[in-house]
């Protein structure tokens, strides 16, 4: 990464973890990592229904905590949803919106995301927007295009005033959970092609401020390659998040 951006290692614990093995990894990462002060910041995004206990086991450390999803409405009947005002009463200062298992399985779509990113925003939770090309996608070469697009169209009328308001998560759909990462030069170039969006959305300032993070497949093993690129500035993790000795090796190796 350059530009002195904040490295960020986030988790995206799936949904994994009922509340007692929340709390049980909740407490070992808490371990794992203290003492370990390198500058980059960590956060861990639970489901739901872990959200207060992990936070109780965060609290006093510098580990942040974040939510997968939200629904954007103030309050009312959505079954099954959490507001914004939830997460953050819950303890989160994050929330992941637009993975791609939510696009795909819930068949959410990028005007969804724009509505959940200016409701986080508004409510002061700052968004992990998740973009990314299919397999398809990517043997037709029009990858970039494809990222560029999720991105205008996810944050479009957003309004921020500070780079920390947003994070962006690139994850090439095919690098997900398969163990096939991205090599760091594939993550480094669409990384660039999203921070290039962001300064056509908000301007070149802000946009050199804000974190593109890579996902799909990051682990111990890659970390250090990937954050070595100067538009990669951290990674959201999926798998290798589950295990404390791991999540907590990759922020010591960033
Ligand atoms: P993975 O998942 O690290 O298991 O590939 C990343 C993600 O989907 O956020």
């Amino acid at each position: 990464t350059q530009n002195n951006r904040t490295l960020l290692i986030a988790g995206n614990w799936k949904m994994n973890n009922d509340v007692q093995a929340a709390a049980t990894l909740a407490d070992e990462l808490v371990a794992a990592l203290d003492g370990v002060d390198n500058g980059v910041e960590v956060l861990v995004c639970p489901p739901t229904i872990d959200l207060t206990t992990v936070a109780a086991k965060l609290d006093g450390s510098a580990i942040k905590l974040g939510a997968q999803n939200v629904y954007w409405e103030a309050a009312g009947a959505y079954t099954g949803e959490s507001s914004c005002d939830m997460l953050k009463s819950a303890g989160c200062t994050y929330c992941i919106i637009g993975h791609s298992e939510r696009r795909d399985y819930f068949h959410e779509t990028d005007e969804d995301q724009n509505k959940k990113a200016k409701a986080l925003v508004a409510a002061g939770l700052v968004p992990v927007f998740c973009c990314g090309e299919p397999l398809e996608v990517r043997e037709a070469g029009t990858y970039v295009e494809h990222v560029v697009a999720q991105v205008k169209a996810g944050l479009e009328g957003l309004e921020i005033a500070d780079p920390a308001q947003l994070v962006v998560a690139y994850e090439p759909i095919w690098a997900i959970g398969t163990g096939m990462t991205a090599t760091a030069d594939d993550a480094q170039e669409v990384c660039a092609a999203v921070r290039e969006a962001l300064a056509d959305l908000f301007g070149a300032e802000l946009a050199s401020g804000i974190r593109v993070l890579y996902g799909g497949s990051a682990k111990p093993g890659n970390i250090a390659e990937l954050t070595a690129k100067p538009d990669v500035d951290g990674a959201l993790v999926g798998g290798a998040s589950l295990k404390a000795a791991d999540f907590s090796q990759m922020v010591v190796k960033s």
